[in-house]
């Protein structure tokens, strides 16, 4: 007796009317019936697709309830509705009809048999509406490329189009050369490196390969920097040969070498061939998007070419252009010539629009942290700083946070440019034990004194917004803490002393907004605490990305609470995730559409900001972008431009 009865059990969940959901519930797990229903749900939508005709299927609607119809709306991705998906239509109602037919034919058939002809069916159909989804993301990643090509005013004027990388006298040792492709794809995967791009150089696992002047790797050797990190391994061998890159790599995972090395080199080479003339240069420009940051790089920088000229080497000489100093310092290096320049956008523009420097013989550009000076608001001075350019560069760019913005920023300007890549495009480094607290906002300040008992110092501490990092400060220095500050309302003074207090341990905690979370490499920081969340996940990473640098390891706490938007904490439940920490309860409660999305995608997040708790169709980023620009249609000034930075 019990055949029949189960056999029509089976038989229900058969999707005829599309609406009778509840039938699966009680008997599947949760997470197994959200995919479900999810299914389901696209079909739901196919159905009304078909009956208003001619309407596009998208993917946020894809999995949305009928509450969130409303919130449907007000999504301002503006995708073009192109009735395009016909033939998918057809395929997945076939799918469907091919089902029921399965059913009524297969009465007979053994349940397993049926089963796994069932099953086959239900993954046709899953793979149809995936298909579907991928695609319409694909199709919001397009349309939010941008369309203004990175290019000198002449190149965009002439219609040049540069098809050839630049060729430069350096080569890998002939024996490695001589390996077979085998041997390249080992090193890249035993030290998790990606490559994509045309005919990429091999990697290189010692400096001596690199062919590096030998002054340059006693001067690596004195700071203990014995053998490459693997974004070294290929990022040197990529930009010694003149290729274009885009380099992606954690934090503290020492991106700054790639292209300090090979620029120096370039320099000396170029000075060797012939001597840089009074006003002539930069040869070599570093464009960052904090004032602090090129100031460290141009340290650096001063680092190498001074033990080059002890060395008997000629002199290369470095001008650093940022706001907040006076520009007479810059003109006196350019007016002897300068080789390299290290610059922050804003001051760079200036620089340019009042001629005190030109971009004539400028072959060599750099961006780093490439994606955080777009976020930051700069993206029209990068633009109007590539229009002063006049011949083909080489041009590179570094960050450790997403990959696609950045291609797509960057791609007008790029020749067949190589991709490294080392762990996911804004993964948190694995040296940091990642802690999240829930703190409610009044107690917050207080909380600050527990958090410094968990380490030593030097300890940092990240705030939003100038009036929180005053508070905190001056909260500090009333219990007696070693402390100072900095943010973008403190003159540049102010900014490099304390700085500079606090990279030589005379202090043991500074307080800081995001204009201290990139790229700076303070020594062996022990604690970054985040009193508040960041706005986005990406500024997460580069915030706690300050300890755990090069060998070391650190520790970050991040207080949140309930006033923190989901989507954020979305993502950094999953950035936690994958960064094998633990989940504190009020993370691990947090359920959000990407949850069922990701896993029925069978990858992770948002293809526009990397965030891995949300899809590109809920990105609050792009919502914010697209709402900024809608905004500043007519607007001719730079608005967006981080005044403090300039
Ligand atoms: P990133 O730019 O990737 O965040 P940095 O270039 O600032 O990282 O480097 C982080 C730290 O690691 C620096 O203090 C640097 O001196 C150190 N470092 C860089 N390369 C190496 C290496 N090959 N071996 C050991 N330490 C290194
Ligand atoms: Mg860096």
């Amino acid at each position: 007796m019990p055949g029949p009865p189960k056999k029509r059990y089976r038989r229900t969940p058969s999707p005829k009317s599309g609406t009778d959901e509840e039938d699966y519930q009680p008997y599947i797990p949760v997470r197994e019936r959200k995919k479900q229903q999810l299914v389901k749900l696209g079909r739901l939508q196919q159905v009304q697709v078909e009956e208003k005709s001619g309407r596009n299927f998208s993917p946020s609607s894809g999995t949305a309830t009928e509450e969130d119809e409303e919130k449907e709306e007000e999504v301002p991705i503006s995708v073009s509705v192109e009735p395009k998906v016909e033939t998918k239509k057809v395929e997945t109602k076939e799918l469907w009809r091919a089902e029921e037919e399965f059913l009524e034919k297969n009465k007979n058939v053994s349940l397993l048999e049926q089963h796994k002809e069932l099953q086959e069916i239900a993954d046709q159909r899953k793979e149809t509406n995936i298909e579907k989804m991928r695609r319409e993301e694909d199709r919001i990643l397009q349309s939010v490329g941008e369309s203004t090509a990175l290019k000198g005013v002449s190149e965009l004027a002439m219609g040049i189009e540069y098809t050839e990388p630049i060729k430069t006298s350096w080569k890998p040792p002939r024996y490695i050369q001589s390996m077979p492709k085998a041997r390249h794809d080992r090193v890249w995967k035993k030290y998790g490196i990606d490559v994509e791009g045309i005919d990429p150089p091999p990697p290189l696992k010692s400096f001596k390969d690199m062919k590096l002047n030998k002054v340059m790797v006693d001067t690596l050797t004195k700071r203990k920097i014995e053998n490459p990190t693997p974004i070294q391994m290929q990022g040197l061998p990529t930009v010694l040969s003149g290729r274009d890159l885009i380099g992606i790599a954690y934090t503290g995972s020492g991106k700054t070498l790639v292209y300090v090395l090979p620029i120096i080199m370039f320099c000396l080479e170029q000075e060797a061939r012939l001597p840089f003339a009074r006003d002539e240069g930069p040869y070599g420009l570093i464009i960052v998007p904090s004032r602090e940051l090129a100031k460290q790089i141009h340290e650096i920088i001063e680092g190498f070419t001074k033990d080059l000229t002890k060395n008997g080497m000629p002199q290369l000489r470095t001008c650093l252009a940022i706001g907040g100093m006076p520009t007479s310092e810059a003109a006196d290096v350019i007016r002897s010539g300068a080789h390299m320049m290290v610059a922050t956008p804003g001051r760079l523009m200036d620089m340019l629009n009042k001629k005190m420097v030109t971009l004539d013989v400028c072959r060599y550009l750099c961006l780093d942290e490439a994606d955080r000076m777009i976020d930051m608001g700069f993206e029209d001075d990068v633009r109007t700083i590539f229009s002063y350019f006049s011949a083909q560069r080489q041009t590179l760019l570094f960050s450790a946070t997403m990959p696609k913005k950045i291609q797509n920023f960057a791609r007008s300007a790029l020749v067949q440019p190589i991709l490294v890549n080392v762990g996911r495009a804004g993964a948190a480094s694995m040296n940091i034990i990642q802690e999240v607290e829930f703190v409610q906002p009044e107690a917050k300040i207080v909380h600050i004194l527990d958090c410094l008992k968990k380490t030593s110092p030097p300890v940092l501490i990240f705030a939003e917004r100038k009036q929180d990092v005053d508070t905190i400060h001056e909260y500090l220095l009333l219990k007696g803490c070693q402390a100072v500050a900095i943010h973008g309302g403190k003159d540049m003074e102010e900014r490099i002393r304390s700085l500079s207090l606090f990279k030589t341990f005379k202090k043991d905690i500074l307080v800081a907004t995001d204009v201290a979370s990139k790229g700076l490499d303070f020594p062996e920081i022990q604690h970054v605490i985040n009193y508040d969340m960041p706005e986005d996940i990406e500024n997460y990473v580069h915030r706690i990305g300050r300890t755990g640098r090069g060998k070391n390891t650190g520790i970050a706490t991040t207080m949140i609470n309930s006033k923190v938007d989901e989507a954020v904490l979305s993502d950094l439940k999953h950035l936690l995730i994958e960064a094998k920490q633990k989940l504190p309860p009020f993370l691990a409660s947090i359920q959000t559409e990407a949850d069922v999305m990701n896993e029925y995608m069978g990858d992770g997040g948002c293809s526009y900001c990397g965030g891995l708790g949300h899809r590109i169709t809920a990105c609050p980023k792009l919502e914010n972008v697209q709402n900024k620009k809608a905004g500043e249609v007519g607007k001719k000034d730079y608005l967006a431009s981080n005044a403090a930075d300039y």
